[in-house]
Order: C-alpha cells, then structure tokens, then sequence
C-alpha cells in the first residue's frame, strides 16, 4: 500500500475483516452468528410510510430508541447510550477511556476488532493469556494500571464468565480509577445474569449490547451502551466529535419496534437456545470436541479430520461456516445457530463428509 497520498496511519493500519456475505443461492449461511428468523413483525409496521420523514435529519441523541431500551432494561434513558452497531460503540470507547500511556487489557482469544480499534485510537494493549480450555483469565485482565474490555459470553469460544467474576474485575477496576467493559453481544443466549445488573454499584461499568444477534437486526446496525450517565457523557463528547447522527430516523423507529417486542424476542431467542444444544450434541455424537456454548453459535473441533479439511468440505457443499489460521485454534470451527432445519443438513453433511474421507 504505498499510494503517496495516504496518511501513514492509513497505510499502517491493519483493517478488520469481517465473515464473508456472498450471495450463492441455497448456501446455507453459518459464518457471521446471524439470527436464522426474521425480526419482529413489528419492525416492518414501523418502517411502512417513514420516507417522507427522511427529508428531516434524525434524533441526534436517538431518544426514542433510548426510551425503549431503558424501559425494557429498567433504567434511566440517561443510561443509554446509542451507535450504529455495537462496533461503533466499542470504538468510541477507545478514546473516550483510555490514554496513550496506559495499556488496556483484553483476553488474547477474543473479538478481534479490539486490537484494530486501539490501534486505530494509538492506545497501547495487553493481551492477556488464556487460561487451559481458552478460558478467561479474570485476574490478569485487571492486573494492569489501565483499562479492561471483554466480551462475556466471549467470543470465538462461547464461554461465558459467571457475574460473580465480573463483579470481581469490576471492583478491581474502580480501585484503582479505571472502567471495565463487558461485550454483551451474545449475552441473551447464555444463562447468567446480564452484567446491567452491577450498574447501580459501579459507576466505571459499561455494557454494551448488539440488536444485530438477539433480535435479527444486523442489516440495521443498531448497538447501545449502558452505564453511568458520567460514563455515557465521554461517548456522547467523541460521537459528538465525529458525526452527529450515527443511528438514522428509520433505524430509530425499526429498533424501537423490536426492543419493545419482548415476547417475540423470547420466542426466538429460546428457539436458537434449544436448536444449539441440539446441535451440540449431534456433534458430540459425531466425536467433535465442542465447547459448552453460552451464545448462537458453537465452537468446535472436528475428531476425524483437520478444522481446515473439513471447512472446505463443509464450503464445497454449501455450507459457509467461520475459521481462523492462528494456532492455537486452527482446527476449530466456529459454526452459527442456523434453523433447526438448517443444522440438521449441516450434521447429514457432515456424516456424508466423514464417510467420503475413510
Ligand atoms: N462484539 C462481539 C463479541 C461480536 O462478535 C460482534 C459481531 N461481530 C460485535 C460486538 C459487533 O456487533 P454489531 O456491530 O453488529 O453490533
């Protein structure tokens, strides 16, 4: 990349590459941990007539939207704060909480667009070693002098800390003056407690959830953060900073829409649930080693052939599922909670692949 017109950071940088969206017809798409049902009906109601109104500029603090997730969340709307995507909002955080001069924390198994935002912001980071079974290592992420992010449940792994060891990290962090960040994306498909729950004992807590997963909105790119209003008001002076108006009018109104379903959400939600364990232990049967998964997808070692062989089988057949070339986790899959209908061809083609490789 050596166009003279580019700055050097932007020649430096090392982008993030986000799971494959090709358009192959019948393919059955497992590799971006989408929600396999549609949204909520509602959400088409609340777009219908809506053009008109694209004439006007947008909430610029997203309130309507705001409003509805602090009623469901049973929190202030000063409480909320908005992004297109979660993505967004995890960026923001960078500037907003950590300096140049003190590293944050991650887990080195982990979302991996946290080491392209920090150095993106040119905040240094620390990535913490995993624990055997690529579990979290809670007291290393708060053993530094700086700030602390994790996604829980994490991913790729699924693995999900108990909120006992977040309020541990959490408190670790206010003592010495520093915010922790927990990555709820997937936190709807586990079984503990949402992290929200601590909001109202620390004040250096943010959690950040995604509409992308749990309620089957990633083509609207909706995410929010919940914390404490002194928190919010340092994403609120960055997003002000950048662009005014992250979250556009129809965006407001069709995630509005969803939030407000509850029961529509639930149905879905238990329905990926049950199809996962499903899942699970079809490739159990199958002598996969599969991590216990707390999110809407599986992550999973096939017995009978290497992780890359059987991707490609699996891409030849019409099935595109997410892997990575790092060691460690080389001949793992990570594999998207599809329909139940979908999983059960997955697991067929899976038994016809094994046969063929004997
Ligand atoms: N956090 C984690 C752990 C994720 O896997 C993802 C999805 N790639 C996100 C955040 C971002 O989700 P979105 O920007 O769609 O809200």
């Amino acid at each position: 990349m050596d166009f003279p017109y580019l700055s050097r950071l932007a020649r430096g940088i090392e982008p993030y590459v986000p799971g494959e969206q090709p358009k192959v017809p019948g393919l059955i798409k497992l590799n971006t941990n989408e929600n396999p049902y549609p949204p909520s009906p509602r959400v088409e109601e609340a777009l219908r007539g809506k053009a008109p109104q694209l004439r006007l500029y947008p909430q610029s603090d997203a309130r309507t939207l705001r409003e509805a997730i602090a009623r469901r969340e049973g929190l202030a709307p000063e409480q909320v704060f908005c992004g297109n995507g979660s993505d967004e909002v995890l960026a923001l955080c960078f500037p907003a909480f950590f300096e140049p001069d003190e590293p944050v924390r991650f887990p080195a198994l982990t979302y991996s667009f946290y080491r392209v935002y920090a150095r993106l912001f040119g905040i240094p980071f620390e990535e913490v070693p995993m624990l055997p079974g690529f579990a979290v290592d809670e007291g290393g992420l708060v053993a530094g002098r700086g700030g602390a992010m994790l996604p829980n449940p994490n991913a790729p792994t699924g693995l999900q800390l108990p909120l006992s060891a977040i309020e541990h990290m959490a408190a670790a962090q206010r003592e010495k003056g520093r915010v922790l960040i927990v990555d709820e994306a997937y936190v709807a498909f586990g079984g503990e407690p949402s992290a929200a729950t601590l909001l109202e004992k620390y004040d250096n807590l943010l959690v950040t959830r995604t509409l992308s997963k749990d309620h089957a909105l990633a083509g609207l790119r909706v995410g929010y953060a919940l914390g404490a209003p002194g928190l919010l008001e340092g994403l609120v002076r960055v997003k002000d900073s950048f662009n005014s108006y992250p979250l556009d009018s129809l965006a407001i109104a069709a995630a509005s829409a969803a939030i407000a379903d509850e029961a529509y959400f639930q149905k879905t939600r238990d329905q990926v649930v049950e199809t996962r364990e499903f899942f699970r232990d079809g490739l159990l049967r199958r002598g996969f080693a599969v991590l216990p998964s707390s999110a809407n997808f599986v992550f999973a070692r096939p017995g009978f052939c290497g992780g890359k062989a059987l991707f490609d089988a699996l891409r030849a057949r019409g099935i595109l599922v997410r892997r990575w070339d790092a060691k460690e986790i080389a001949e793992y899959l990570r594999i998207s909670i599809g329909t139940r209908e979908e999983m059960e061809t997955v697991l067929s083609v899976i038994d016809e692949i094994r046969a063929s490789s004997v």
